[in-house]
């Protein structure tokens, strides 16, 4: 059997490179390769060269070696982005200006690949993929994506870098195996760095991926010392990713602690918004890019059905509630664990809603529950304030923490019942009496119809008599889902014009509380089951830069009071 080391970009981190030389040795490797980029991101650029060459490393070029080697003005990393290439272009000026003359002659004269029968086994090295130097081959790519990329080769086994993040897949009767690089961490939350070991016996070959521990703290202070932007050596300290974040895929983004520029931000407000949340004020912690959730692109707000029946049957419904309604009661046990999960997520607020909430028998125990923990509103249409619930109800009395929002849908009784049903009215004001009497905050949204236009101002003198004023008080549009899926003057809402708010249903995970109904708004399922927050934040935060990127511009942070 035959063992060798693979590896890519030492970045100019010296104590990287001896870490992963002295594993592979201690492993048993034979010979080590080093797939380019020997400098880009630390500071120590001629520092690895006596390494490479005492250890008998065997090298081929990446795209930064050959610009360094020819003295090109970039580095030719292929982002896209104009602020990647700007961040990209500050590490490659120091990396010029710091790499000897003699050591950017022994790279000009690098080979761009290595190919060799190994054991029987054709072994193909490239830097970025057989088609270009600057290739990115992600484990994102589809299959068909990358047979693109690697038929051109047509070896047993492909080995390549440039991404930075490592991965293997047998494709075709092919091992690709991106081994990853040694001088910056994987994005995935740890300092260690990653290289690969090929084992080959007889015309076989598999690999594995190794972790390597190095001394990350001279790595950083030697980059401080050199003057390189803090950006760069918080990546090194924490092992998240700070700068370069455009020209990495949904997938792959969406694992790593931040995800977009925080200027495009500045993209996102929509002035059509209606809705409670305040704009949010993202802390300047220095760093250029900031992660999606919490900012106004995915609010840090969680959405939880407790059920889907309700006492009406609104004709503009968007979750097709009524009395007849599939229940999906999310019942108390998964409720508060799922107001547990958020608080330890990082979510701020929490929404309870349904059907009618007030339904289910234990909604007084999971609006103390929730309450204790995170602010919290709970949406009704304020009706079934009688009897038991009644008293039930008064438990809540002066308690802190807890609105309640309701629905009125016009300043008389015969508008608001256009669309609500007979009776609906009274029991409402009813219902809205009580809470005021209890001393609960609330909140008045009315949808707006054809037939409520013109009411807006007097119902917001009737509700100013009843101390609902100012912004406790909104103006929400007819969404065409639910039951107004036809109706004609009903605006149409999707992922791609609506902002995450992260929903849960005893169906799964949605992209929107107005999305929350599977059986009519399949679309905005995000993950069916019972799916932990963390796993569903990040798919969220997948799907957005995903519809971002399939046109360039960001998903609206229109926001609607549901
Ligand atoms: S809009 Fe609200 S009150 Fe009306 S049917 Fe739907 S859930 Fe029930």
């Amino acid at each position: 059997m035959t063992r060798i080391a693979a590896f890519g970009g030492p970045n100019a981190n010296q104590y990287a490179l001896e870490a992963t030389l002295a594993d592979a040795h201690a492993r048993g490797c034979e010979r080590a390769f080093c797939l380019g980029d020997l400098g880009g991101f630390g500071a120590g650029c001629d520092q690895i060269w006596p390494l490479l060459l005492d250890e008998q490393v065997e090298c081929i070029a990446g795209n930064y070696d050959v610009a360094i080697g020819r003295g090109d003005p970039d580095c030719g990393c292929g982002y896209a982005d104009e602020r990647d290439n700007q961040f990209a272009q500050i590490i490659y000026d120091y990396t010029l200006a710091n790499t000897s003359d003699e050591f950017a002659a022994w790279m000009h004269g690098l080979p761009l690949e290595h190919r060799e029968q190994i054991d029987g086994v054709d072994v193909h090295m490239v830097h970025g993929s057989p088609l270009a130097i600057n290739d990115f081959l992600w484990e994102s790519l589809e299959d068909d994506e990358l047979r693109m990329r690697t038929r051109a080769s047509g070896a047993d086994v492909l080995l390549c870098t440039h991404t930075g993040i490592p991965w293997q897949r047998r494709l075709d009767g092919m091992l690709v195996v991106n081994v990853g690089v040694i001088g910056r961490p994987a994005n995935d939350g740890r300092r260690e760095t990653w290289y690969a070991i090929l084992d080959v016996d007889h015309g076989h070959a598999r690999a594995e991926l190794v972790r390597v521990s190095y001394d990350w703290r001279a790595q950083a202070a030697s980059m401080r010392a050199a003057g390189l932007p803090e950006a760069f050596v918080e990546t090194i300290e924490t092992g998240w990713w700070t700068t370069c974040l455009e020209v990495v895929p949904p997938r792959e983004r969406s694992r790593g602690r931040f995800h977009i520029y925080r200027e495009s931000l500045a993209d996102l407000s929509t002035p059509d918004s209606v809705g409670w949340a305040d704009s949010v004020e993202l802390p300047d912690e220095g760093r250029p890019v900031v992660a999606l959730f919490g900012t106004e692109a995915f609010p840090a707000r969680l959405w939880l059905y407790t059920n889907f029946h309700c006492n009406l049957a609104c004709e503009y419904c968007v979750v097709a509630s009524s009395p007849r309604a599939r229940r999906r009661s999310l019942g108390l046990e998964r409720f508060r664990e799922l107001v547990d999960e958020a608080t330890g997520e990082g979510f701020r607020e929490l929404y309870i809603t349904g059907g009618e909430p007030f339904l289910e028998p234990e909604i007084v125990a999971m609006l103390e529950f929730a309450s204790d923990r995170l602010p919290t509103v709970v949406l009704t249409n304020a009706m079934l304030f009688t009897g038991r619930r009644r008293r039930e109800l008064a438990r809540l009395a002066g308690r802190d923490g807890l609105v309640i929002q309701t629905s009125l849908d016009g300043a008389r009784a015969s508008t608001h019942e256009a669309w609500r049903g007979d009776g609906s009215f009274d029991r409402a004001m009813d219902g809205i009496a009580y809470a005021r009497e209890l001393g609960l905050a609330l909140r008045v949204a009315m949808t707006e119809t054809p037939e409520n236009r013109d009411e807006v101002q007097e119902l917001r003198a009737l509700l100013a008599e009843r101390g609902v004023v100012g912004d406790d008080f909104a103006v929400r549009p007819l969404v065409a889902r639910g039951f107004a899926a036809d109706e004609s003057t009903a605006i149409e809402v999707d992922e791609a014009v609506i902002a995450p708010e992260l929903t849960v249903t005893a169906d799964g995970v949605h992209w929107h509380p107005i999305g929350g109904d599977l059986d009519s708004s399949p679309d905005m399922l995000v993950a069916a089951g019972k799916v932990p927050l963390a796993q569903a934040k990040q798919l969220i935060t997948e799907r957005f830069l995903s519809l971002r990127q399939a046109d360039g511009t960001l998903p609206a942070a229109f926001r609607c009071a549901v």
